[in-house]
């Protein structure tokens, strides 16, 4: 089995992130504004500040590119935030200080290189405001290809789940899902209907961040014929690769054309829906470039299906 180490170390700090992440939301975070103007919350930094420790504890020679930086936290506005972060933190690790949490929070600005992390905190920060869906994404990449993904996603629940799941995998070896307490391992498979009409398709609750108006005359083009599912954040692949849905679309939006999404906000859960047997390009059916740049400038828009669909859905794209 590869990877076991790396696929052991970071379940565990996605767990601990985790319960940071349900931890704050029972206080009902404030949202804070980062200098894009995107929302941020004390989870987000906590949660990056216990993953970067964990693993550069035990892999401190691999970089990881995260989506959170102290840089604000560091100036003496921040104080106040800054010990709200380190009191969460703490919790989890009693010998945090607002020192180590800046320079965890730091550890995670490493550069793209032949072998790194990639980390999103918090995916889908304003899902979490709003106690709704998010995911704690990490994935390792390695010579340009995507070898484990982990989604954690404290919210969510399929099927008769308990709220609470993590998904993982590990090129080659299958895509999984478990509860938040690592037990009911089950092997994910994406759904193989041959009846389009009996199919689902997901996309974002963020009107902004997408082209819903699109996604869903596409979807309609190739003969879904139900409403779509509204999840935010990566919790999206997760639906696909249990079968729940055959299709995630999120198309640039027209409002924001020169838009290039993040490598942290596909590299784990695209892993989670190859290995269950989709497929994940972009609008053009190009593969997902997660290892030149943090952002993925040559993709443009997402495709995520079981696969069967793919290429129907690219060429209704593109007709
Ligand atoms: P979702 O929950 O699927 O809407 O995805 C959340 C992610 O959307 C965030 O992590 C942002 O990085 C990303 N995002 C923000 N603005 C845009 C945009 N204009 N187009 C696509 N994604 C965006
Ligand atoms: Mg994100």
């Amino acid at each position: 089995m590869g990877y076991q180490t790396e696929k052991e170390i970071a379940i565990s700090a996605v767990i601990q992130a985790a319960k940071l992440c349900q931890r704050v939301c029972q206080d009902i975070p404030l949202a804070l504004e980062k200098q894009d103007k995107s929302p941020v919350t004390v989870a987000d930094f906590g949660s990056q500040a216990i993953i970067c420790k964990a693993l550069k504890e035990v892999f401190p020679d691999i970089p990881i590119v995260g989506e959170e930086d102290a840089e604000e936290l560091r100036r003496n506005e921040s104080k106040a935030t800054l010990t709200k972060i380190t009191n969460y933190v703490a919790e989890i690790i009693p010998s945090a200080t607002p020192a180590n949490v800046l320079d965890w929070i730091d550890y995670g600005n490493g550069k793209v290189s032949e072998r790194f992390w990639t980390l999103d905190p918090i995916d889908g920060t304003k899902g979490f405001l709003r106690q709704d869906q998010y995911a704690i994404a990490l994935a390792l990449i390695e010579n340009k290809e995507v070898k484990l993904g982990i989604l954690g996603c404290p919210a969510l629940s399929l099927n008769d789940d308990e709220k609470g799941l993590i998904f993982v995998a590990v090129r080659g070896e299958g895509s999984y899902k478990m509860s938040l307490t690592g037990e009911n391992l089950t092997k994910l498979q994406v759904i193989s209907n041959n009846d389009v009409s009996d199919l689902r398709f997901v996309e974002g609750v963020e009107a902004s961040h997408g082209n819903q108006e699109k996604q869903n005359a596409i979807a309609k083009a190739i003969g879904i014929t139900t409403d779509s599912v509204r999840v935010d954040s990566q919790a999206k692949y997760g639906i696909v690769a249990a079968g729940e849905a055959a299709l995630y679309l999120r198309l640039p939006s027209p409002k924001s054309p020169n838009y290039r999404e993040n490598i942290w906000d596909h590299a784990g859960g695209s892993i989670i829906v190859e290995e269950a047997g989709g497929k994940v390009t972009d609008m053009y059916g190009k593969p997902l470039d997660f290892a030149s740049d943090s952002k993925m400038n040559d993709n443009r828009g997402v495709v995520v299906s079981n696969g069967l669909i793919h290429d129907v859905v690219i060429k209704a794209l593109n007709s």
